[in-house]
């Protein structure tokens, strides 16, 4: 038997089919052919048109896809590239433990840092979300009071690095060197109570201070306290005659309110931490600034530039400078 001309059959079953509606295998049936044979090619065009048009659409989705593809892939690039100058901006951003945060929210105020607007460094940090709740659950991140804490530090810092160009470090370095301590903190010899109160009896700060004294004697039945007059003030030096701490007056550890610390202070400062000693007031090394100005001032001017005391060093290289630089980004590197 001849092989069939599927191309005439077709065309005998479309004008059927467009005068009927026949199903292909009706017709097929009717046409004593075989239908699981001829389904292969007796087909409804509009069926014909639809494969196309899938054939079509699932090229296009290819197409589509490879697209997404490669545009996830760039970004992908994208952000390992931001990830690696973030890196060498922020560093070591997982110091965020010492700040209570998530390593999510800390990563979250890291991206806010480097520029990302909240609902970028929301999905940067993993967090799922979409459309206006992105914005709402960012927000609320950025609200959160350990994170906003944690940017302010990042920037702080931020800010301490972008200015290490050479002269800055000059500054900077001339600022440390130069500081006063006392400005951050001073352990102090105060006067006590009695040292400049009448007769060296108890000097009150005031008025009300007294009264209150009195109301609480007089309830518990005491005799009222002695009264040496007012205008005590803390600060004040020691009475060198006083009978009771003998001139040497109180011993006072004070700390500065670290918030409007100026100028040179500011550069030595580098953080406080809470120990379970108390306070403890960091500041960078005064020496090692003292070194490393000498070194890069050598470097620019020569030995005679230096001021009197320090010590020339010769043979300063972009080595040395790279040092330098990572000495003041170790200075402030653990401020918390
Ligand atoms: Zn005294």
């Amino acid at each position: 038997m001849a092989k069939p001309d599927w191309r005439e059959i077709q065309r005998r079953f479309l004008s059927e089919y467009a005068k009927s509606g026949i199903s292909p295998k009706e017709w097929c049936e009717a046409q004593g052919l075989n239908y699981a044979t001829a389904r292969r090619y007796i087909k409804k065009s509009t069926a014909q048109k639809t494969a196309q048009k899938k054939a079509a659409q699932s090229t296009k989705k290819t197409a589509q896809k490879k697209e997404r593809e490669n545009k996830k892939k760039s970004s992908e690039e994208k952000v390992q590239e931001e990830k690696i100058i973030f890196s060498e901006v922020v560093e070591d951003g997982y110091d965020s433990s010492s700040f209570g945060l998530s390593p999510q929210q800390a990563l979250f105020a890291q991206y806010v840092t480097a520029g990302k607007t909240r609902v970028e460094a929301y999905k940067l940090a993993g967090y799922k979300c979409t459309g206006n709740n992105a914005y709402f659950a960012a927000s609320q991140v950025y609200r959160n009071i350990r994170v906003s804490r944690y940017v302010r530090h990042l920037r702080d810092k931020l800010e301490k690095r972008q200015a290490a160009t050479i002269d800055d470090l000059i500054h900077q370095y001339t600022a440390i060197a130069n500081a006063d301590p006392n400005e951050l903190a001073q352990h102090r010899r105060v006067n006590c109570r009695y040292c400049w109160g009448e007769y060296h009896l108890y000097q009150w700060r005031d008025v009300a201070e007294f009264d209150r004294a009195s109301a609480s004697a007089a309830k518990d039945g005491k005799q009222p306290p002695e009264y040496g007059g007012r205008g005590f003030v803390n600060t004040a030096d020691p009475h060198p005659d006083c009978p009771k701490c003998g001139g040497e007056g109180i011993s006072e550890v004070f700390i500065t309110d670290t918030r409007d610390l100026e100028g040179n202070a500011r550069w030595l400062y580098a953080g406080v931490k809470e120990t379970k000693f108390g306070i403890e007031v960091q500041t960078a090394s005064q020496d090692a600034a003292r070194r490393e100005l000498s070194r890069l001032l050598t470097a620019r001017h020569g030995a005679g530039s230096l001021p009197t005391g320090m010590q020339p060093v010769t043979g300063y290289t972009p080595e040395d400078y790279r040092k330098a630089q990572d000495w003041i980004n170790s200075e402030f590197g653990d401020l918390d």
